[in-house]
């Protein structure tokens, strides 16, 4: 049995899933293109810890427990600890991190703006070389390098000092994502919103470079085109979701099922939803009333 534990982008082959198979001994760990592929989705009644992290080889890992859990964190105690991972570093003595993170944090990290749609545009650093991870898992559309920083002090400082003089906010909420995908995306636009942020930005910072090529990120989650009209999911459809994959934006699957196309986060399932690959799809009611027609 196939269990959702995550989902990440490849470069060339676009979305992917992360599948642990709890039935194998021990549990095997998966990492499935989906482009153009049938698919369901179940949600389960259990959900299942999604693993920790392996401070030896430095990589994400299955639990080794296969632990059941129960609350709002996909962890079980003994991979919640392997994490160790605090998002708000710059809230806490660097003595207060792990070992793993005062190291992480001392690499190179680099300051970037990032467009969801509608000149709506965040300021955000990642790790450097995790760059166009953190990207693509957010679902930004296009996005571009403010500056490289020797490590992740220097970038929360200038990505601080942006957001407050310049109001570009940090955080985009997944709601607000969801809405932006049914706007249609243009690159010439997300294109101007981010130079003139960059421009206005580097107009009053000595040192910072206005030049940096602004990044078209739509290719990485479409095999072919966007489709223009997507449907929101209903709750009565979640029992079974299942497809051809035409895509994914940061974690929200696009699949199209009898000529319609829907969006599913997939968030809310991780560690509780079983993936099955071509199966036939279920034959369900299509509820056309759930189309969010904010475009006319
Ligand atoms: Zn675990």
């Amino acid at each position: 049995m196939y269990i959702l534990s995550g989902y990440r982008y490849h470069l060339s082959e676009g979305p992917w899933l992360q599948l642990d198979d709890i039935t194998s001994q021990p549990t095997t760990r998966h990492h499935v293109p989906i482009w153009e592929q049938a698919i369901s989705i179940k949600p389960l009644e259990t959900r299942y810890c999604i693993g920790g992290y392996d401070l030896l080889t430095r990589r994400s890992i299955c639990c080794p427990d296969k632990c059941q859990i129960s609350g709002q964190h996909p962890y079980c105690f003994t991979c919640s600890r392997s994490i160790q991972f605090n998002p708000a570093f710059y809230h806490v003595a660097p003595s207060q991190l792990s070992s793993h993170q005062q190291h992480y944090n001392l690499e190179p990290h680099t300051v970037y703006l990032a467009y969801f749609g509608k000149n709506m545009v965040k300021v955000g650093i990642a790790h450097t070389q995790r760059l166009y991870n953190r990207w693509l898992e957010q679902g930004a559309r296009a996005a571009v390098v403010v500056q490289d920083m020797q490590d992740a002090y220097a970038a929360r400082s200038l990505e601080a000092w942006i957001s407050a003089n310049y109001r570009i906010p940090e955080r985009v909420t997944s709601g607000q994502k969801q809405q932006y995908l049914h706007m249609p995306y243009h690159f010439d636009e997300a294109s101007m919103a981010l130079r003139y942020c960059l421009n206005l930005i580097s107009e009053e910072s000595d040192g910072l470079s206005a030049n940096h090529p602004i990044q078209d990120l739509q290719a990485y989650y479409f095999a072919k085109k966007q489709p223009s009209t997507l449907y929101e999911p209903t709750k009565e459809r979640q029992h079974m979701i299942a497809g051809l994959v035409i895509g994914m934006v940061g974690e929200v699957l696009i699949y199209k099922q009898q000529g319609y196309n829907f969006i599913q986060p997939m968030k809310q399932f991780l560690g509780r939803a079983q993936v099955v690959f071509k199966e036939a799809s279920q034959p369900l009611t299509v509820n056309i009333q759930t189309k969010l027609d904010l475009f006319g």
